[in-house]
């Protein structure tokens, strides 16, 4: 269950979390129309500072276009107000949720007489996929990803996120950690809520995003350290066989963080441990975002945290 904290962002000012409700009749409860992100806050040797937050905050505004949505606010002013909510609730580490949703107003499927509300909340969130030390159990799920020209996969939307619980609630009820989408062609997608890496013979694979992919930000952190790193990395569609015979696999996400994959299908991933490669990358990853590396690609915002 969630873990409330004091304060929640709303249209510009700072209310109590008890008072962040809104009515059953909003347009949101009814056709999921809400676009939103989700963010991390890391601790640093001093204070904590927030991962890569102007990009998270410009896939909303992103997000928000594509739905006809016009939020109010510009890319500083929410990047600000995401720093203006952890500093109030003093909560770091963290995980932030920015949501914009058409309220109350209309009930017809035509938003256009609903306000739209936008609220940021900040709240403590560990470790997201399960699995050991040797990663995740993992299947193909019998659900595809959403098709191009239905739902488009390049926003960030509540709706998408039905998509996704029949993903993860079909995994779960069968034992495995996460389920993998495979697109409405048969090829690799990515996961209920990550992105997905594939490994074999030395050169990392990834779906590019007409594969009805979110446009991760972990996943374009993972592009950015793997070239830095001079490791082979191409966007390119998988086969879903080519899980089955690959050395490593690994998931990305704000929440899942680097993940590695153990088992596809009770089919084990490589020796069944994380790779040099993924341990590579995730050293990298983790050391950049605790603030143990130098950030040299400019990814932190610090934040003043008692
Ligand atoms: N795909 C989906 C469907 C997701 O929900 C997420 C989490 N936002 C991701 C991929 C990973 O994106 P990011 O690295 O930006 O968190």
């Amino acid at each position: 269950p969630i873990q409330p904290t004091e304060k929640i962002w709303h249209n510009g000012q700072l209310i109590p979390w008890q008072q962040a409700n809104i009515h059953v009749m909003s347009h949101v409860v009814h056709y999921g129309s809400s676009v939103f992100e989700g963010i991390r806050c890391y601790g640093q040797p001093s204070g904590a500072a927030v991962f890569r937050l102007p990009e998270h905050m410009q896939r909303l505004l992103d997000s928000a276009k594509i739905y006809r949505m016009s939020l109010p606010y510009t890319l500083d002013e929410l990047c600000a107000a995401v720093v203006d909510v952890i500093e109030a609730n003093g909560v770091a580490p963290c995980y932030i949720r920015p949501i914009a949703l058409r309220g109350y107003g209309e009930i017809g499927v035509n938003p256009t007489g609903s306000p739209i509300e936008v609220y940021i909340a900040n709240f403590p969130w560990g470790k997201y996929v399960a699995g050991g030390h040797g990663g995740a159990d993992v299947c193909i799920s019998s659900w595809n990803r959403l098709a191009p020209n239905t739902m488009p996969a390049l926003a960030k939307a509540g709706a998408n996120y039905m998509n996704s619980q029949l993903i993860r609630m079909e995994a779960d009820i069968n034992g495995y950690a996460e389920g993998i989408g495979l697109d409405v062609n048969g090829l690799v997608s990515e996961g209920s809520g990550e992105n997905i890496f594939v490994i074999r013979n030395g050169v990392i694979y990834t779906p590019p995003l007409s594969n009805s992919a979110l446009s991760g930000i972990t996943r374009d952190s993972v592009l950015t350290l793997a070239r830095h790193l001079g490791l082979p990395i191409i966007e390119q569609s998988i086969p879903r066989e080519l899980l089955y015979i690959a050395d490593e696999v690994f998931f990305t996400g704000t929440a899942a963080e680097v993940s590695p994959i153990r088992s596809i299908d009770r089919i084990v991933v490589g020796d069944g441990n994380p790779g040099v490669i993924t341990k590579q990358i995730a050293d990298e990853f983790f050391g950049i975002a605790n603030g143990l590396k130098p950030d040299r690609f400019g990814w932190l915002t610090p934040v003043k945290v008692a």
